[in-house]
């Protein structure tokens, strides 16, 4: 299949998924996860009319960002180490950070932001499903993190974003999601100053659309879009 195949065909679950759930397709981000894709590969998405890029590591996005002469919206997607905050700071067309992850991070966002006079989008990564081997907040802890962060003048809360564990029916992890939802609601009922719930990143090629009925606004699809990932690079 080629990229424009694929591309049509999620569109299509999006639009069908979205008409399930009463909503308007065109609420729904489709980010394109790059991460271990070739620059031809990416340009063949750019040339279908998608902008927004996903990267699950700094210093893969760093090595891609100069690449391409368009406005790509690049998104964070990974883990972040403190460590590599600087670089994402210093790029403009990082748009949003979807893995923040604790308070130390957090700071390290807002202080960069702050030096490079720039604010920081980002979205709060929950472990709704409280894997081991995931990060994210416990949503417990949510509430009390955005308190502590609400302040930050360069480092701006967007949503929540999550990650399901990966199973062959999707239906399994359909409550992960709607538990990702109700948590942003009882957030925004909380009217936390400077803290926004508009997005809600969740869902991946084999779950996107039963993320999309439990109200994501931001899917992240990568081997349903680019095909199978080279991981021998
Ligand atoms: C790799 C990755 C994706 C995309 O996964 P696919 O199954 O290829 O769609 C989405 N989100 C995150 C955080 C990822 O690391």
């Amino acid at each position: 299949m080629t990229v424009k195949q694929r591309l049509d065909q999620i569109r299509e679950k999006i639009e069908v998924a979205a008409s399930r759930a009463g909503r308007n397709p065109d609420e729904i981000k489709l980010v394109a996860v790059s991460k271990k894709q070739s620059l031809d590969k990416i340009k063949d998405v750019l040339d279908e009319g998608i902008l927004d890029f996903g990267e699950s590591r700094v210093q893969e996005l760093r090595d891609k960002y100069d690449s391409f002469e368009q406005e790509i919206n690049w998104h964070m997607i990974g883990h972040l180490q403190r460590n590599k905050v600087k670089y994402l700071a210093r790029m403009d067309k990082c748009k949003l950070i979807h893995s923040v992850d604790s308070l130390r991070l957090a700071k390290k966002i807002n202080k960069r932001a702050n030096m490079e006079d720039r604010q920081m989008n980002v979205l709060i990564q929950v472990n709704v499903a409280e894997d081991e081997n995931k990060y994210g907040l416990m949503s417990e802890e949510v509430i009390d993190f955005l308190t502590e962060v609400s302040s930050f003048e360069y480092m701006k809360v967007k949503g929540l974003m999550t990650i399901a564990p990966y199973v062959d029916d999707p239906e399994e992890v359909r409550p992960y999601f709607r538990k990702l939802r109700e948590l942003a609601v009882k957030i925004e009922a909380e009217k936390i100053p400077g803290v926004e719930m508009k997005e809600l990143s969740m869902g991946m090629s084999n779950d996107l659309e039963v993320a999309i009925e439990e109200g994501a606004t931001i899917v992240r699809v990568g081997s349903a879009i680019f095909g199978p990932r080279n991981y021998n690079k």
